[in-house]
């Protein structure tokens, strides 16, 4: 059987950070779930589908393969063959990504796919359904949050550190938004599973939730 620690949360709570870290110490592999919303939202708009058509989405999304693989321990994610790493960390995309996740066939083709990553591999695999959803018999829970405050300044602090001109106020509003649509849709919405650790970072380092974490696999 394989290892698995799931890591759920709202957008800008260090999950990837986290995760990524918790993982290489571990010696297992890094399941970035929202890359794979991110990579169909990205070819759902480059197809240029009305994100309120929910009967396109699913038509459409039958068209994106997504596949995973690794290079040098980072995960890389194919859409149709080709890597997209570099075109779905956008706010666009992760706007879209919020609205077609919602899409029944969107979440059962990526489902699948990060089940069948879990199965053959021990995983960190982080999200917003990984404990409820995906994977519910995870050997390590996770809920990891932040305030909604210092969660817009770690990305304003990111994207700013990327040269990019933006707005802290607009951060905000955007991911109490998006946390919202993500909380409230009817199908695998983000919340706490039952057997999941809460862990609030906004008081603490990196290190000091990364060794929780790990605290937690002994
Ligand atoms: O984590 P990230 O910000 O990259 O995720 C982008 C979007 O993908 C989220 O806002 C959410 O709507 C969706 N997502 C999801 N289920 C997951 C991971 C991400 O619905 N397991």
């Amino acid at each position: 059987m394989s290892y698995q620690i799931a890591i759920d949360g709202p957008a800008g709570a260090g999950k990837s950070t986290i995760a990524k870290k918790v993982a290489k110490e571990k010696g297992f592999i890094y399941v970035d779930t929202g890359a794979m919303y991110r990579a169909m939202a990205f070819y759902l708009l480059s197809e240029g589908v009305d994100p309120q058509d929910a009967e396109m989405i699913a038509e459409k999304c039958v068209g994106a393969d997504i596949t995973i693989r690794y290079e040098d321990g980072e995960q890389v994610v194919l859409l149709n063959g080709k890597n997209v790493n570099g075109v779905i960390r956008t706010e666009e995309v992760g706007k879209m990504a919020s609205v077609t996740s919602k899409n029944p066939k969107v979440r059962e083709r990526l489902t699948a796919l990060q089940k069948e990553l879990a199965n053959t591999s021990d995983v960190v695999m982080d999200g917003r359904d990984i404990g409820t959803c995906v994977l519910p018999g995870a050997d390590v829970k996770v809920y990891l949050t932040a305030s909604a405050a210092v969660r817009a300044k770690r990305r304003y602090d990111e994207l700013t550190a990327k040269g990019e001109i933006c707005d802290i106020q607009k951060i905000e509003e955007d991911i109490i938004a998006r946390d919202e649509q993500d909380m409230n849709r009817p199908i695998a919405p983000l919340r706490q599973a039952e057997d999941a650790i809460l862990v609030d970072s906004s008081d603490m380092t990196i290190d000091e939730v990364a060794d929780k974490i790990m605290s937690l696999c002994k």
